[in-house]
């Protein structure tokens, strides 16, 4: 039975707390919540299912944005239509990118962020990050585009930066011209 996650809001002071490393083997409730982090993401991406629940779309969630003080994340990215990669993060460190900064045209969107935000957000094009899976394996991911920003988004999350904090107050179109937007 499918029930959708209650998400905090940005002003939510959680979000903005010290995250703790996660210990293996993983607890039966974070166990549980990784798995319902999933759903709701893959619910909130399919019109349908969205609709019925009434879903905002999102590819990303991080265990702060539930209430939970730890280093995973999770990402479910749509790669063809009604087909979706799952990626796992538990304690992900990002150990390489690219110098080349990209943005998302349509501007990045949060679950926790529930009102219209002007603005960049610079991001690197591409990025790796190492981490452990849910069985506490070590594991290397790469991501590209917007599965790129994603996984950026969500690392920010595990440090309380929300992506409204990377946009300049005063200017937030910002250096556009030294970034390519996807
Ligand atoms: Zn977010």
């Amino acid at each position: 039975m499918f029930k959708p996650l209650k998400i905090l809001d940005e002003i939510d002071p959680k979000l903005r707390d010290k995250n703790e490393d996660v210990t293996f083997p993983l607890s039966k409730e974070d166990k549980k919540m990784i798995k319902r982090m999933i759903d709701h993401l893959t619910y909130s991406q399919i019109e349908e299912l969205s609709e019925k629940y009434d879903l905002r779309p999102g590819m990303g969630l991080a265990a702060p944005q539930v209430g939970i003080n730890k280093k995973y994340f999770v990402v479910v990215h749509e790669v063809e239509e009604g087909k979706f990669d799952n990626y796992v993060l538990i304690n992900p460190k990002i150990v390489s990118y690219s110098e080349e900064l990209i943005y998302a045209s349509t501007g990045e969107g949060c679950l926790s962020v529930n009102r219209d935000v002007e603005g960049i957000v610079p991001r690197y094009a591409r990025v790796t990050l190492e981490g452990y899976d849910e069985n506490g394996n070590k594991i290397r991911v790469r991501g590209r585009e917007e599965l790129s920003i994603a996984f950026q988004h969500e690392y920010d999350h595990l440090n309380g930066i929300l992506f409204v904090d990377k946009i300049d107050k005063d200017n937030p179109y910002k250096d556009q011209d030294k970034m390519r937007m996807i």
